[in-house]
């Protein structure tokens, strides 16, 4: 009996792992055609300073929008595109697409936006990075200090020669660097103090207002940061009472869907002068 259910399951496990391998290798297939097809899009999401309520930089966002299937988040495709390389090629994309039309806002407006850009592990490990990442901003003439890579701790918990030596010379370039998600991997403080970054973005799991220790943790960080003269973005602020309750904590940038959810490049003019015009005086 119990040898019996416990085969079924087990021909129930492998099959569903089948199905699943499957489905990624089709959705490999795809991916390669979707980057040729231009099927990809940057979309993007404002980042607001509380203390003046205006928008200050915005964070592009990969989308792929499907014949068939409609949207596909990120989340679906970019561990794919990670695990067969094709991330590298899809990175630089990424990289110019947005230094080109966030440059071109900025002429536009006259404002000094910036623009953050996702890197993952494998993408910042090719040897080619370092020269894509400057050319992607020499190509439109962004300055480098309007480009923040963002990079996540796992990047750094190796304490590698290579990742280090990159990180010194893209600060050196004036690049900045930002912590992705920070609270929910390995958190050692350590690693925000040794190497040059600029800004660490507050996973918006901390952002739940019913768990108490939340309080201490995003107070905690916002403490920290400032000691280390670090500036700390609160990401995923959805309602008036976490806008409240993360500035209370000293945390000044913010992102999220109470301000905007990402949006079409073409949408971005309309939706920052709705911010603009809306929370300068009610933020603070
Ligand atoms: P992330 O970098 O932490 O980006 C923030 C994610 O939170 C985005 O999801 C955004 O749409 C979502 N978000 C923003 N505000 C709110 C909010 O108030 N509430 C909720 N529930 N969600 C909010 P998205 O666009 O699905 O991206 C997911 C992840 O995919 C990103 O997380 C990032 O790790 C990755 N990703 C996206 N674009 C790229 C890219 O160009 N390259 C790489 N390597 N990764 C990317
Ligand atoms: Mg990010
Ligand atoms: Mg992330
Ligand atoms: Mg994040």
């Amino acid at each position: 009996q119990v040898k019996q259910s416990g085969r079924n399951s087990f021909a129930a496990f492998t099959q569903e792992l089948a199905d699943k391998k499957l489905k990624h290798i089709a959705l490999e297939q795809d991916l390669h055609r979707a980057f040729e097809k231009e099927e990809l899009s940057l979309y993007y999401q404002p980042q607001v300073d509380l203390l003046t309520g205006k928008v200050v930089g915005v964070e592009a966002l990969l989308r792929w929008a499907h014949p068939e299937k409609g949207m596909i988040p990120p989340s679906q495709f970019v561990p794919i595109a990670e695990d067969t390389g094709l991330i590298v090629p899809l990175g630089e994309w990424v990289l110019n697409k947005a230094c080109r039309e966030i440059q071109t806002l900025r002429k536009q407006h006259k404002e000094d936006y910036t623009v953050a850009v996702n890197v993952s592990p494998r993408q910042f490990d090719d040897p080619n990075f370092i020269r894509a990442t400057d050319l992607a901003m020499r190509r439109c003439g962004l300055p480098p200090n309007r480009l923040e890579l963002e990079i996540t701790e796992g990047l750094l918990v190796n304490e590698s020669e290579s990742v280090c030596s990159k990180l010194s010379v893209l600060n050196r370039m004036g690049v900045a660097l930002a912590l992705d998600d920070f609270g929910t991997g390995y958190s050692s403080l350590s690693y925000v103090a040794k190497y040059p970054v600029s800004v660490i973005k507050i996973d918006r799991a901390f952002m739940s207002l019913d768990r108490k220790e939340n309080a201490a943790i995003v107070g905690a960080i916002t403490a920290i940061a400032d000691g280390l003269g670090l500036e700390v973005l609160a990401e995923g602020v959805e309602t008036s009472e976490q806008q409240r309750f993360i500035a209370q904590r000293g945390c000044r940038l913010v992102q999220g869907f109470y301000y905007a959810k990402p949006v079409p490049f073409s949408s971005l003019p309309r939706v920052i002068e709705k911010i603009n015009g809306s929370l300068s005086s009610a933020a603070v």
